[in-house]
């Protein structure tokens, strides 16, 4: 989906959309699948640089990176995006450049050649940038007891160990 940035005019464009937008169908598939999603974004023009804000949300499957049980998750990134146009650069297409700065809520700069913004592409790398690193259950409670049979269940291995161990845990105990 081609948007020419130059076509928007001072006051800024809104767009939104859902999995049923004819422009984004299938567009995050290999991202979540078949799950519902919402985007919302403006964009707004500064010379040859453009804001993107807006937010990107949907709900995604995962492994619990605690207890690693298939969990699924909501996905919600914000966009908070500065798109400059520079035509100096030919052989560049777009994107990948987006510099990620120490300050996660300070915009990241993507640098495009030509007016010519493929908002597919950039909703998709928005759409992975939301996936957690370190994924985990929405509910603790269940997360730990889930955690808590594991431990269970490696319990008798320890009361085998060598009795030396036992020893040790006195020693533990018996320290000033
Ligand atoms: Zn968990």
């Amino acid at each position: 989906m081609l948007i020419d940035l130059q076509s928007i005019d001072e006051n800024g464009k809104d767009y939104n959309f859902d999995e049923l937008s004819d422009e984004l169908v299938g567009a995050f598939n290999d991202l979540v699948g078949e799950a519902p999603f919402k985007v919302q974004l403006h964009v707004q023009p500064m010379g040859n640089t453009y804001l993107v804000n807006g937010s990107v949300h949907s709900e995604y499957s995962a492994v619990c990176s605690k207890c690693g049980y298939d969990v699924d998750l909501p996905l919600d990134n914000k966009i908070n995006e500065i798109v400059v146009i520079e035509k100096e650069r030919p052989r560049n297409t777009q994107v990948s450049q987006s510099q990620q700065n120490f300050d996660a809520s300070s915009p990241a700069v993507t640098y495009v050649n030509s007016s010519t913004f493929d908002l597919r592409e950039f909703l998709h790398e928005m759409m992975a940038s939301g996936f957690s690193l370190y994924p985990k259950c929405t509910d603790e409670t269940l997360c730990d007891s889930r955690q808590h049979k594991d431990v269970l269940i490696a319990a008798p291995e320890e009361k085998r160990g060598h009795p030396g161990f036992a020893a040790l845990k006195d020693l533990k105990v018996s320290k000033h």
